[in-house]
């Protein structure tokens, strides 16, 4: 069913780059044989999963959406999509993105952009903006995308559906391409925060692949959630909501709107809210385009048609200047070259103490603003996800900087580690009835507590 609503979905939304309808059958015939002779049936037992194509899986193509990459074909499965396969999973195919998830949009990939579903004339955001098209189309109920700034959150909030980043090494990034290590997270787009919680407590815990996956027990998140609904009329009560104000990050009228509905709600619950002030936030945006980029220059130096990259045109050189040039110049899209660029010239001597080194002191600054508000009783922040619905594809071609800026609100919990799910809280009416997401944001390591509280007003 789920292959018969790709076929009929696909035409109008590109969402997916590869699909082993073969494989899928196989694997969903697999389990039912498990099933029915009583084994398996694991927690996502034939639930079919779409994966984001930065996301390793051996045997299907992963290009992380770059010509680069476009016959490169892993020899192993990354963590988070094996650990889902083994609860039962059916990987349906791989999706849509930006470049190396460098993007808002999903039109920065070298094979052609995704669409929305509302509207096929707007984007889907990014860059994961094919596994939100993905769900939010009702081809699969959940699918996997990667966040380093925003980009679970934004595609949700764009396309209608439930976005959720981990803190920052609950999920393994072991078999994600990486873009900025210290960032990049793995998440989960679905139909709902209980959903998310499933398939996320599924793929969460240590593995000895990536150190910096947290080790220790796992919560189970999903436990937690059954517990909001056996609470009664006021789930909430107790809970202090922060809602982040600051008029140096602008939102529109339906975006503010969303946030408002969604404080009223939360009260109605039980929940107190009182506004908050971030003060370094504005500067988050700033700091986040000179560490991705720097982190990005020496991730992507893989790139060079050597180590990995199918060369292209750079094939016949005749030195190995000219092969990585070429290759690197030939089949790297213009946004990845950009940030490449930004990159390693805020690395460069001379330069590194003014840029990177005052980055990292923001980065610090934003995170210590966070504790201060943890500190002073707050429980979980409440925002807009981004500045208004989805734009209409290409309005963004012009305008790197206006749409770098456009992740104010999603990228400083990424500087900070911290756990958040965008859910979906409203339309926007100016633009034909878009979606428009609000994001919950709490304490490292406090995902279930974001979770609860997004899942008690959805
Ligand atoms: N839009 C942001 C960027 O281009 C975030 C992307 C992401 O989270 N992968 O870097």
């Amino acid at each position: 069913a789920a292959l018969r609503r790709l076929a009929a979905a696909e035409p109008s939304l590109s969402a997916f780059l590869t699909v082993d309808a073969a494989a899928a059958l196989a694997a969903a015939r697999a389990v039912d044989a498990d099933v029915a002779a009583g084994r398996g049936g694991g927690a996502l037992a034939g639930v079919p999963l779409a994966v984001k194509d930065n996301l390793c899986t051996a045997g299907l193509t992963t290009t992380a959406a770059s010509a680069v990459l476009a016959d490169h074909t892993p020899a192993y499965t990354a963590t988070a999509v094996a650990r889902a396969v083994a609860a039962g999973a059916v990987v349906l195919g791989k999706t849509n993105m930006d470049e190396f998830g460098m993007g808002s949009s999903t039109e920065r990939s070298a094979f052609g952009p995704t669409a929305n579903p509302w509207d096929t004339t707007r984007v889907p955001g990014g860059s994961s903006g094919g596994s939100a098209a993905a769900v939010a189309a009702g081809v699969t109920p959940v699918a996997l995308g990667t966040d380093t700034g925003g980009s679970v959150r934004q595609p949700a909030s764009f396309c209608g559906v439930t976005g959720y980043k981990p803190s920052y090494g609950r999920v393994s990034r072991h078999g994600l391409l990486a873009y900025a290590s210290s960032l990049d997270t793995v998440g989960v787009l679905a139909g709902s925060v209980a959903d998310a919680a499933v398939l996320a407590g599924v793929m969460a815990g240590g593995d000895g692949f990536d150190p910096t996956a947290l080790d220790g027990p796992v919560p189970d998140l999903s436990v937690d959630l059954a517990a909001v609904d056996a609470a009664g009329p006021s789930p909430l009560a107790g809970l202090t909501v922060g809602i982040v104000s600051d008029e140096r990050v602008a939102v529109d009228a339906a975006a503010a709107a969303a946030v408002e509905a969604t404080a009223e709600t939360l009260r109605g619950l039980g929940a107190t809210t009182r506004p908050v002030s971030l003060p370094r936030l504005p500067a988050a945006v700033a700091a986040y385009y000179v560490l991705a980029p720097a982190e990005a220059s020496a991730n992507l130096a893989r790139y060079d048609g050597l180590r990995y990259g199918s060369r292209g045109a750079a094939a016949g050189s005749t030195n190995v200047a000219d092969l990585v040039a070429g290759t690197r110049g030939g089949r790297l899209g213009d946004e990845t070259r950009r940030r490449i660029l930004l990159g390693t010239f805020a690395l460069s001597a001379g330069y590194h103490d003014a840029l990177y080194g005052r980055a990292q002191a923001v980065r610090a600054a934003v995170a210590a603003d966070y504790a201060a508000a943890w500190a002073a009783g707050v429980d979980v922040l409440l925002s807009a996800v981004a500045p208004a619905a989805a734009p209409r594809r290409g309005a963004g071609d012009a305008h790197p900087t206006a749409v770098y800026a456009a992740d104010a609100l999603t990228v400083p919990p990424s500087l900070a580690g911290l756990p958040a799910v965008a859910v979906p809280a409203g339309v926007d009416v100016a633009t034909g009835g878009m979606p428009v997401g609000v994001q919950l944001v709490g304490p490292r390591g406090e995902d279930a507590r974001v979770l609860r509280v997004g899942h008690a007003f959805q």
